[in-house]
């Protein structure tokens, strides 16, 4: 498994907020760092060393970019098949084409955890409006219908109450294969963020709790409020979902934890994940740095968590009514860490920044990170 040492050259595909995150890890470890999107002026660009902007189906321009790397990695999963292959005939990808090939489309993410004897919620394949009416019978209401590609952050999805909701849901997926799920009626939802080294080293963060808001992520609390028994279960299916997948890199587990206890596997993210943002502030090592740290095939860092952390979404909503939030309020929280992610554009729903506050509990972070961020919109000046 080749090494790569810092004073290397890592290229991204993806120019995010996770990408940024990763290229200021791996800048900080000494290493250079390209970014590849079709977008200029991103997050990840303003803090890598190179910004190339050009579509994942130009093939001569990924060519062009792996050539000037020594290894890649991604932080948007998204990305064409026929992208990834044209790197790997150059340089290395970690996580490698299969990982991805799996975990970027939901029908053959949930098929594989199914074959893999992992518990996933009822689900059914959907192309007709046939196929759909026949689904629900069997999986009975409510259910959720999502594309089967390209879906994150509730896109693409539809809650179908009754089976009269049918025929609009499936107007609404304009010719898209899809997945009709069986409603999972939670009590919480967590994931876990594990890592695996190029040499099969696995680390993880321990599980956290989830809390969206409308189908979007608005708080991580850090460990999550769950059992013992709960915790070790998610630990257990998220280490041997990365010896399957045999992934160097990051992976997230998102899980939904029913009522009577039981662990559903919700979906799995090849990559850094927004709950594990508050690893930056509150672990010894963040995911960014593990994440840069896997795919160099250096050995991991410790994941120990320092103090109990809660970390919230900081949306484009935030700017809507007055402008730029007032960011003097959020620093007057001395345990509160700002990060903001250098887009230019505020819109509703999208991810601007985030919080992640300190302190001695769980439930008091959560109470701090909450007041801190409310403290953007409401005080005066
Ligand atoms: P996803 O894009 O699949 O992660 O879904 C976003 C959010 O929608 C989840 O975090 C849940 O809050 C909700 N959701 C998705 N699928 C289901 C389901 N089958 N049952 C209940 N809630 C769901």
């Amino acid at each position: 498994m080749n090494t790569f040492l810092p004073g290397a050259t890592i290229g991204v595909l993806g120019s995010g907020q996770l990408g940024r995150m990763f290229a200021m890890a791996a800048r900080r470890m000494g290493y250079l760092v390209h970014t590849f999107s079709p977008e200029t002026d991103t997050p990840t660009g303003q803090v890598a060393d190179v910004e190339v902007t050009a579509s994942y189906n130009d093939l001569d321009a990924v060519r062009d970019f792996a050539s000037r790397v020594e290894v890649v990695t991604f932080e948007f999963e998204n990305v064409p098949a026929a992208t990834v292959e044209a790197i790997a005939g150059i340089v290395p990808v970690r996580p490698g084409g299969a990982a991805l090939y799996t975990t970027q489309h939901r029908l053959r993410e949930k098929s594989f955890l199914e074959r893999a004897g992992i518990p996933v919620t009822p689900f059914r394949r959907i192309r007709t409006l046939a196929e759909l009416n026949d689904a629900l019978k069997i999986i009975g209401c409510p259910a959720v219908l999502k594309t089967a590609g390209f879906g994150y952050d509730g896109k693409g999805q539809r809650l179908i109450r009754t089976l009269a909701d049918g025929a609009d849901a499936h107007q609404s997926l304009d010719g898209q294969e899809a997945i009709l799920e069986a409603f999972v009626d939670f009590e919480r939802e967590v994931s876990i963020v594990c890592a695996r080294g190029a040499d099969g080293e696995i680390r993880h963060y321990g599980v956290v709790e989830n809390l969206h808001e409308r189908h979007i992520l608005d708080c991580t609390i850090s460990p999550a409020r769950v059992s013992a028994e709960v915790a070790r279960e998610a630990i257990e299916i998220a280490t041997s979902l990365l010896e399957q997948l045999e992934l160097i890199g990051i992976l997230c587990v998102e899980f939904f934890l029913s009522r009577d206890g039981k662990l559903f596997v919700n979906e799995l993210a090849p990559r850094p994940h927004n709950s594990g943002h508050f690893t930056i502030d509150a672990c010894t090592t963040s995911q960014f740095e593990q994440q840069v740290r896997a795919v160099c095939n250096l050995p991991l860092g410790a994941t120990e968590q320092l103090r109990p952390a809660a970390m919230a979404n900081l949306l484009g909503d935030l700017w809507q009514q007055q402008g730029a939030p007032d960011w003097r309020a959020a620093c007057a929280f001395p345990n509160v860490k700002l990060h903001l992610y250098g887009k230019h554009e505020a819109r509703p729903g999208r991810k601007m920044g985030h919080l992640t506050a300190l302190a001695a509990t769980t439930d008091e972070a959560l109470r701090l990170v909450r007041a801190a961020r409310a403290a953007l919109t409401t005080s005066a000046g």
